[in-house]
């Protein structure tokens, strides 16, 4: 933070979308332009991931008064994977504040693979990017709870609290990931002989990979990034879940690393802060407005959804979301 900023009062994003029946025209429009692609492929190097039906595809959209949208498979359940990061790292800087998760998680785009063994060692151990797995897996182990059962139960309760519904462990692919995630398990190790991690490393991972394996649909993901961009309010529960402040802190992050090593093109050609998975799920987030939930598995080489980034391109330029437009003044 440049020193003494905080003084200085925060005024929100504003803005509005334009009425109800234009968004939903919007959201269908999207889903349509998106649905022509049938490039990528889906992820297989968790097993069972590479069973998902390539055909699925659902978009989403929840504003901020409570107002939603979907078109397309928006009620399918898969597993929220690397989204989780996301909001595991808002509970956590809610739990411990801005500074302390800055000064041990750092804030930076790693530009490499969300798996990389290699950006740790670039960074004598520091995680540095809590949007790929080592700074993910160091942000979990900060989870509140003494025990890695109380941090699955927070991380748990957390998310579902963003998703205004109990969301449920889906066992299988938990069990997959459980049984090939020996690159985790040694991100975790390298971290700990960094002294990076205080917790069991190994139990960390196991905490990650539930809460990765917790089951979402396009339509909750809309409603976690709504809660996002709504200051910390769930606009369908009313339920306030993370602070304001926790929401600006959060959605920076997002838009510096939210696409893995691809994240400066989303910021490009979308300009939104936003979250991918393996499994083919995005959200992101307008600030003050929506947040638009897309799910469908295939995927680019960095792991992040084709036809999701395309929706959501489509619904950014489409809905005016894009927080890096402009138009003259004196028009
Ligand atoms: N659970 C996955 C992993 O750790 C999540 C990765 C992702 O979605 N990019 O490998």
């Amino acid at each position: 933070m440049i020193a003494g900023m905080e003084q200085v009062a925060q005024r929100a994003c504003t803005g509005a979308l334009p009425g109800w029946d234009q968004v939903d025209l919007l959201v269908a429009e999207a889903y349509e332009y998106a649905r022509r692609s049938t490039d990528g492929a889906v992820a297989d190097y968790i097993p069972i991931l590479a069973q998902a039906d390539p055909e699925l595809f659902g978009v989403a959209v929840a504003e901020v008064d409570g107002g939603r949208h979907g078109v397309g498979d928006v009620g399918t359940e898969f597993s929220l994977q690397s989204i989780s990061k996301a909001f595991v790292y808002a509970l956590v800087c809610q739990a411990l504040g801005h500074d302390a998760v800055r000064e041990r998680i750092g804030v930076d785009n790693t530009g490499l693979a969300f798996d990389s063994v290699i950006a740790i060692e670039l960074n004598a151990g520091h995680p540095m990017n809590p949007m790929v797995n080592a700074g993910a897996i160091a942000t979990t182990a900060l989870l509140p709870g003494g025990s890695p059962g109380a941090k699955w139960e927070a991380a748990r309760a957390g998310l579902s609290a963003f998703a205004g519904r109990p969301l449920e462990l889906d066992d299988d692919v938990y069990r997959s990931e459980a049984a090939t995630n020996q690159r985790n398990r040694a991100i975790a190790r390298l971290l700990e002989s960094y002294g990076r991690i205080e917790v069991d490393p190994l139990a960390a991972v196991d905490v990650y990979t539930r809460q990765c394996a917790l089951r979402v649909t396009a339509a909750d993901l809309a409603v976690m990034g709504a809660t996002l961009a709504d200051g910390g309010v769930n606009p369908v529960t009313g339920e306030r879940v993370v602070s304001a402040t926790v929401c600006r802190d959060t959605l920076a992050v997002l838009a510096a690393n939210g696409l893995y090593q691809r994240s400066g093109e989303w910021l490009f050609d979308i300009g939104l802060p936003g979250k991918s998975g393996v499994a083919g799920g995005i959200v992101a987030v307008s600030p003050g407005k929506a947040g638009i939930g897309t799910f469908s598995p295939r995927l680019d080489p960095a792991g992040n959804s084709v036809r999701g980034k395309l929706a959501t391109a489509h619904l950014s330029r489409a809905l005016g979301l894009n927080i890096f437009a402009s138009a003259p003044w004196r028009r």
